[in-house]
Parts: C-alpha cells; structure tokens; sequence
C-alpha cells in the first residue's frame, strides 16, 4: 500500500493546561501519512491507553522526562497494525504495542519503543495495555520493591485504577492484608467483591479517614501510593515502625499547579517510624519485565489475576476522556478504541 494514500488524524498541543485539562489544550488536525523509511514501521493505531502521565506530560512542571512541546503530536503509548514494514521482525498485519502517540497511523523506528505482542494472544489485546502492559509491570515491580512480607498490610491508593488493581492482587498473592483506597461506592465494591482485597476505603466518603483507621488495625506495613496529596497523608498517620512506602504517583497533584495545597503535612511520620520512602519510574526497570510478564501470565493464566477496561468508543473522545483519570468516571483501565484490525 503506497502511505501517500492515507492520512493520518493526529492530536498536538497547543496550550498547556491550567487545571484540568480543557478541549482546547489538544487540536486534531489531518496531514498526510509521511514514506516509510529504511529501519520504519507504519502502524495502524488500534486503542490508545490514557495515562496520569500524559496530563504530566502535557506540562512543563519539573518531571521524570522532557515535556510535550507545544505543537507536537501528543505522547501516548498505545496498541497498533503493523501495516507496511521496512524493519526486520515486523510483519505486516502483526500486533505491535509502543508510543503511537495520540495520531491513527504512526511512521516510526526503534526510538518508538514498538514490540510485537504474543503471537497468539494470552488474553485479549487490550490487556497488554493493562495487566500485561505498562500498568501491570508498573504494579509488580513496586511490589517486588515494598519486599511484601505474608501478614503485612499493605494499602493501595487508586486501588480500583490500572496500576493499583494488580498492585494490590500480586500483594494478596504474597500473603498480606490488602486495603484498597478508592473513589466511590461501586469502585469499592469492586476492590472487594471483584479483586478479592481484604478492606476498602471510601475516599471520596465525609468519614473516609475514620474509614482508613478501622481499614488498619494493625496500622500500615507498605503504603502503595498512587495519588499523593491528603489521601497519602492520611496513611502516613498509619505507618508501623519499619514501613515502605512505594511513590508510583501522585495523581493529586499533576492539576494541581497554584492550587492551596500546602504539600505533605505528616511526612515527619516517616522519620518516627524509621520508614523508607522510594519512587520510581517503570522505564528504569526494563531488567525486571521478563520476570513480570512472567509472573503475571502465570497469575492470568490460573485466573487470579482479574482485570476490568473502561473503553471509550473513537478516536475524536480521546481528549475529554482524559479527563475521567482525575474524575475517577472510569474502573480499571482507560482506553479509547480507535480502529479494528484488518
Ligand atoms: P488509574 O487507572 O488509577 O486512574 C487514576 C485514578 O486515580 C482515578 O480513577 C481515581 O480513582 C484516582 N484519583 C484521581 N484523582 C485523584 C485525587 N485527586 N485524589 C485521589 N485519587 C484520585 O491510573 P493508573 O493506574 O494508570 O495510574 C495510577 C498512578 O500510578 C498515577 O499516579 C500514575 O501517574 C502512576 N503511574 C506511575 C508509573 C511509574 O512508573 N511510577 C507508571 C504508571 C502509572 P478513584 O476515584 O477510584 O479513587
């Protein structure tokens, strides 16, 4: 197929966000699909996965990576077809996951980051988005980090969310007491009833601390932190002599710029309990992704590993469903579908 033919629809940046994300920020403009060259792939877009990072990404605070500059194609990781191939061990037609970026078609090289998913499939594709994918990696590596004993309780924030869901089913694979903390009734009950936590913590709740309190009795062994801000402050009141704290994110805080927030308040408590804190990037673990993947398609495959996908249906929703990620409208992971393969 000659690319000069398709046309690609791709999102880039034109304002940085205030707050929460608005329309605007993103433009979706169509340009021709560049020549494939010599080492390239051109992949059809497939789903593309909605991330925390990407409203980081969309700013210029101080971060783990180099932010989006205004005009480019938005950063995102998604799963695609390979359509036309000029790069050894990508065949038209097979499955591939990497950095799409928010746009249908995508020309690229090794810098992508493309790997051709599992041919055939262990689960549906949409998976290695998730509990196969970055999230699920995320989550197993934080984990093995926190050193989780048997008996120890471990809490998790974002507990119903992409990261925090399998976080917390590999911890109750190892043997703890898990505490989910998440947004609203049917997320909790989802912890719970679906996931197989022991407890959940209603966040958004008038009494969601006293709620945490009765969630702990034995106080707190590891804190998996995903949200950052009160909720983390809360659990630091919680920690046992000892305690890890794995920082994986801090969702509260990325639209949260000239907000009153007036930072950590209890972070003295990791100095009382001689606590550990420790954060991390998933990138910097690429040694432990075989270890993972292994680990969590042994976990699939003797169903105790349950997964839930919010998938928001084409490609034009990908910037208001952005939002839902600080909203908390969504269980598991996002995802907005954009095309079906050929
Ligand atoms: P989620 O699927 O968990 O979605 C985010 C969830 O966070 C929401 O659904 C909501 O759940 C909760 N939330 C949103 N805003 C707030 C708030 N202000 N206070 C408390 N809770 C809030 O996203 P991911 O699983 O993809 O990511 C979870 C965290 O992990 C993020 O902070 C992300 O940046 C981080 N991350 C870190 C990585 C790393 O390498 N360190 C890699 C991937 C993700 P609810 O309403 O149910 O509480």
């Amino acid at each position: 197929m000659s690319t000069t033919a398709l046309t690609n629809r791709a999102y880039r940046l034109r304002s940085r966000p205030v707050g929460a994300p608005a329309e605007g920020d993103l433009e979706l403009v169509s340009e021709p699909v560049p020549e494939v060259a010599d080492g390239q792939i051109l992949v059809r877009t497939l789903y593309l996965s909605l991330d925390p990072t990407n409203r980081l990404w969309m700013s210029d605070m101080r971060q783990y990576s180099p932010p989006v500059e205004l005009g480019e194609v938005m950063r995102g990781i998604g799963i695609g077809q390979v359509v036309e191939s000029r790069r050894e061990g990508f065949e038209p037609g097979a499955l591939v996951s990497g950095y799409t970026q928010w746009q249908e078609y995508c020309v690229a090289g090794p810098e992508a980051g493309f790997f051709p998913l599992p041919d055939p499939l262990q689960a549906p594709a949409t998976a290695y988005l998730g509990a196969l994918g970055h999230t699920g990696l995320t989550a197993y590596v934080g984990v093995e980090m926190a050193e989780v004993r048997e008996g120890d309780t471990v809490v998790v924030s974002a507990a119903s969310g992409a990261v925090g869901s399998i976080a917390g089913q590999i911890a109750k694979d190892q043997g703890a007491y898990v505490v989910g903390i998440a947004g609203g009734p049917e997320n909790c009950r989802h912890v719970v009833e679906d996931l197989g936590f022991d407890a959940w913590v209603d966040r958004t709740a008038a009494d969601w601390r006293e709620q945490l309190v009765a969630a702990t009795p034995k106080g707190v062994d590891v804190d998996f932190e995903n949200v950052g801000g009160e909720v983390m402050d809360q659990v630091l009141m919680r920690l046992n002599f000892r305690a890890r704290i794995i920082l994986c994110g801090m969702i509260s805080q990325y639209d949260a710029a000239g907000s009153d927030w007036q930072g950590q308040v209890h972070i003295g408590q990791i100095l009382m309990q001689r606590a550990t804190m420790r954060g991390f990037i998933i990138t910097d673990h690429a040694d432990r992704f075989l270890d993972a993947m292994t680990y969590l398609g042994e976990m699939y495959g003797r169903g105790k590993l349950r997964y839930e996908e919010t998938i928001v249906q084409g490609f034009e929703q990908a910037p208001g469903a952005l939002r839902r990620l600080f909203t908390g409208e969504k269980t598991g992971k996002l995802l907005v579908h954009v095309a079906d393969p050929s």
